[in-house]
């Protein structure tokens, strides 16, 4: 495991207005550590740390499923080719399939514009035992949508909500939201994936250059990238608005896979184990049912070898 101190570094403190400009994707806000242990050094170290979480990250889930008390919340949230997908896969390999849930979400169906903007993602959360991953959320409806209003005409609401102060309501409902799901068991664990515009031209060429990656490009990477100072602002006006103590921020930096990855799997992994939680006590009539079980088939056994022998 990575220490707490240095993993709370990704952490924007609740109160504290985030600014990209001061953290870099590419991870040289912490060059002093690529510097002393060089870069392969480092991604080798990161690596061996992602296959070992990957183990206390199985049985962390074991102790959440078998406990069936609280829930976890994973949000991933980024601009397109940042690696959700990535980590998604990564993270999953540690996780027992019947205790995950992975949701996408897209534009909303007609069906969802009929309901208030926090519902469709109300009805995919996690049950207790089980750890639910959002790819995209409710903070694309104070991101992709702050970035183009116009989304606002198909979402029906009703006059005055569309004021001056309508984003700072939708951080506020998200806020509220957010503590009432940690009242109630759900822990909420938010990552923005932070990679340059740089990084992302690079990545998106790839795709283009790679017949095998073809299918991963949409015809609606590049006009939203035509969006990303807008959308830089937006995140970091969100961001800024919604970390909190209860639901803090994550800003992952995400140039290189191998960092991100392993810093994802890290928090999520220290996250469940500092829950304390242990395996259901059982009672000791409980206890008494389960040793005559245990005495009822090992004589099971000694009859069947008895028959056997003289048979
Ligand atoms: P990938 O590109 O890896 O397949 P993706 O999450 O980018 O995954 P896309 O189908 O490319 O999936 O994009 C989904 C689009 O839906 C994004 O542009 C996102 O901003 C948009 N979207 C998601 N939620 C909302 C929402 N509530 N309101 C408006 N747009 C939304
Ligand atoms: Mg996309």
């Amino acid at each position: 495991m990575i220490n707490k101190a240095f993993l709370n570094k990704f952490m924007v403190k609740p109160g504290k207005k985030l600014a990209f400009d001061e953290l870099d994707p590419g991870w040289a806000s912490h060059k002093d550590l690529l510097d002393k242990f060089g870069e392969e050094r480092v991604k080798k170290i990161a690596k061996k740390i992602l296959t070992r979480n990957l183990d206390s990250l199985n049985q962390a889930h074991n102790l959440l499923w078998a406990s069936d008390t609280y829930g976890v919340l994973v949000i991933l949230q980024a601009m397109d080719a940042a690696g959700k997908d990535g980590i998604i896969r990564h993270v999953m390999s540690g996780l027992n399939p019947q205790g995950c849930m992975v949701h996408n979400f897209k534009k909303p169906t007609p069906d969802e514009l009929d309901h208030n903007f926090l519902w469709r993602y109300m009805r995919a959360l996690p049950q207790r035992g089980r750890i639910g991953i959002f790819n995209r959320s409710y903070y694309e409806d104070v991101l992709a949508v702050k970035v183009h209003p116009e989304f606002l005409d198909f979402q029906k609401l009703p006059p005055g909500v569309r004021s001056e102060n309508l984003w700072k309501h939708r951080y506020s409902d998200i806020n509220h939201f957010e503590k009432h799901l940690t009242r109630n068991g759900i822990v909420i664990l938010k990552f923005y994936l932070h990679i340059s515009k740089d990084e992302q031209r690079r990545r998106l060429l790839d795709r283009l250059n790679n017949p095998a990656k073809h299918w991963k490009f949409s015809d609606n990477d590049l006009p939203e990238r035509a969006h990303w100072d807008k959308y830089m602002t937006a995140y970091e006006d969100a961001i800024t608005a919604t970390s909190t103590e209860w639901a803090p921020w994550y800003v992952i930096p995400a140039n290189h896979k191998w960092a991100s990855r392993t810093l994802v799997a890290d928090v999520l992994t220290g996250t469940i184990a500092g829950l304390g939680l242990d395996f259901p006590k059982i009672t000791p009539e409980r206890k008494k049912s389960l040793e005559r079980a245990k005495i009822q088939l090992e004589a099971e056994a000694e009859e069947n070898t008895e028959e056997g022998l003289s048979a």
